[in-house]
C-alpha cells in the first residue's frame, strides 16, 4: 500500500490515470464508505518513508486488484521494506 499526504497533494490529478487499477481518486470523488482513507494517507504519509525510486509492480500485485475490504483484513501499521515480491 502506497498513501499520499492530503495536504501535500495540490490535487493536480496527473497521478489518477497513472494508476493501472485506479486506485487514486481525489479526496472529494471519494465515495462516503472511503473517507476513512483521507486520514489514514495523512497518519501514514507522516510515518513511512517517502518513495524517492520507481520500481516495478510487486509479482502479486495483480493477486491483490479487487480484492474486498483490503484496508480493514490486510492492512499492515508496519511500512513495507520494498522487497514485498
Ligand atoms: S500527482 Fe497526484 S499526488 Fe501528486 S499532486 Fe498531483 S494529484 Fe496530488
Amino acid at each position: 500500500m502506497l498513501v499520499i499526504h492530503p495536504d501535500e497533494c495540490i490535487d493536480c490529478g496527473v497521478c489518477e490515470p497513472e494508476c493501472p487499477i485506479e486506485a487514486i481518486k481525489a479526496e472529494e470523488d471519494l465515495p462516503e464508505n472511503e473517507q476513512e482513507m483521507v486520514e489514514v494517507n495523512k497518519k501514514y504519509a507522516e510515518l513511512w518513508p517517502n518513495i524517492t525510486i520507481k520500481k516495478d509492480a510487486p509479482e502479486d500485485a495483480e493477486n491483490w486488484n479487487g480484492v474486498p475490504n483490503k484496508y480493514q483484513d490486510h492492512f499492515s501499521k508496519n511500512p513495507g521494506s520494498g522487497d514485498e515480491s
